[in-house]
């Protein structure tokens, strides 16, 4: 590697990862002004959903404009621009590419000017059909400016937006197949969009006379505000400064929402779809505690996704619980390595172990998935080297062992360990004194027993075609 090259952290690569998070905000109240404002805050809290690109359109009611760039919420906006975004209404959008080169203009929200003015887009999902839609409408002379498929949707609303704006919403949404959780914005409404069947999360919520459109719900306490209710799959809702209306309603859905995000993309106080975060990742831990009891010391978890399950699994065995790895917090997604030998290192400045806790004990650590296993071998090794005796590994999530097409970025399914070694093979492999993992009955179980959850990653079964090609 060279010298001053940057990269991704192990412990970050060897994990899913979200592809964004949006956020928009309408106050219905005169003389309201601080929208922009609200959606930096909601970004704030999002920020670990996408950390490449972020960006806020923004409206006064008269004209829709845009502040966009490549970084974090915080290096991309400053109080002063903040300050010169006058709104009533907002959306923001924090991104990790995964269709769509990571440049900036690709960064989100995008937008279009058509017949009835302007119209900004900010999605967080992966459009199964974009590549065949596309096509359709480059021959019928519509000019791209991104790769990004969230602009398919705006250019299929702007070229039906004779027949009116909700119309030509509505045969957007029912033209684009894939997960979507989308936020409009145009100079006097804001839109919220999810798919039909719920892949990716939206909420709604209230703070005096406005409404917020949130993927999750911490996003509201960020602001103050409260949460009210998730957009139903298949539902549009328009907020103007009149109220808000549910302009579309599937009536018979297939609720896959992605399991994923209760197991380790969403932040632990968010609440989906009726399921607290935290609580869920708890009752997975006391499930696998229950099915794979093993004898040990101490409860740890792998900070931070781990942990919920980890205080779970000690609740339900009776083993007490212990910090036993300690996160830097300070660090980035990425950070400079300045030699190979110091790169070795890397997974002691990111995560190090507390002797005080392990040293002569056995070990019960969780962590809520194995994906390349790379992480696991060397969490494993840096307990084992601070004198942990025996190290017991339990997952808080089935197997991964297929891609995912629905926004989520994924290995190649090679890459993926479960998918060609069997559990003992991969007990080996990472060293661990025993390796145990939640059936997909028992996630379930743990997401409060109905099967209306998107578990392809982990069945190779998906609620809808996967495209072709991939
Ligand atoms: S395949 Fe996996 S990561 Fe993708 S939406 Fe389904 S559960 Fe989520």
């Amino acid at each position: 590697m060279n010298g001053n090259s940057r990269f991704v952290c192990e412990a970050d690569e060897d994990k899913f990862r979200e592809e964004c998070g949006v956020f928009g905000f309408l106050d219905t109240s005169e003389q309201s002004t601080d929208a922009s404002l609200m959606t930096y805050y909601g970004l704030f809290a999002l920020q670990h959903r996408g950390q490449e690109s972020c960006g806020i359109a923004f409206s006064n009611g008269e004209q829709v404009e845009f502040k966009k760039d490549m970084g974090l919420v915080s290096e991309v906006f400053s109080r002063n621009a903040l300050d010169q975004m006058v709104s009533f209404a907002a959306i923001g959008h924090v991104r990790y590419s995964t269709k769509g080169d990571s440049k900036r203009i690709n960064a989100q929200p995008i937008s279009v000017n058509y017949k009835l003015g302007t119209i900004a887009v900010a999605h967080n999902g992966t459009l199964v059909n974009a590549e065949v839609v596309r096509e359709l409408l480059e021959d019928g002379g519509v000019v791209f400016q991104t790769d990004s498929d969230s602009e398919v949707i705006l250019n299929l609303i702007a070229r039906s937006a004779k027949r009116g704006f909700q119309t030509a919403v509505k045969e957007a949404m029912q033209a684009v197949k894939g997960s979507y959780a989308i936020v409009m914005l145009t100079e006097n409404s804001l839109i919220g969009a999810r798919d039909p069947y719920g892949i990716r999360p939206l909420c709604l919520g209230k703070k005096g006379d406005a409404y917020l459109l949130s993927s999750e719900s911490c996003a509201f306490d960020s602001v103050g505000a409260e949460y009210i209710r998730d957009v139903k799959p298949g539902e549009i809702v328009m907020i103007t400064k009149e109220g808000i209306q549910s302009i579309h309603e599937v009536e018979q859905t297939i609720t896959s929402t992605c399991a994923f995000e209760y197991i380790y993309f969403a932040r632990p106080d968010s609440k989906m779809d009726g399921i607290d975060i935290y609580k869920a990742r708890e009752r997975a831990g006391e499930i696998l505690a229950n099915k794979h009891p093993v004898e040990a010391d101490v409860v740890t978890g792998v900070p931070d996704s781990g942990i919920p399950s980890a205080v779970g699994y000690s609740r339900a065995s009776g083993i007490p619980y212990e910090i036993g790895l300690v996160k830097n917090k300070y660090i980035g997604r990425t950070f400079i390595a300045p030699t190979q030998e110091l790169r070795e290192h890397s997974v002691h400045v990111k995560m190090n172990a507390l002797k005080a806790n392990v040293q002569g004990k056995r070990i019960v650590l969780i962590d809520d998935s194995i994906v390349r296993g790379t992480t696991s071998k060397r969490l494993i090794t840096l307990l084992k080297e601070a004198g942990a005796k025996e190290v017991h590994l339990r997952i808080s999530s089935p197997q991964v062992q297929y891609p995912c097409y629905f926004g989520i970025d994924t290995p190649y399914r090679s890459d993926l360990m479960a998918s060609h070694n069997s559990i003992e093979q991969m007990k080996q492999l990472i060293g661990a004194d025993s390796l145990e993992f939640l059936s997909t009955d028992e996630l379930i179980e743990s997401l409060g027993g109905a099967n209306r959850f998107c578990i392809g990653c982990f069945s190779g079964v998906y609620p809808l075609s996967t495209p072709v090609g991939i």
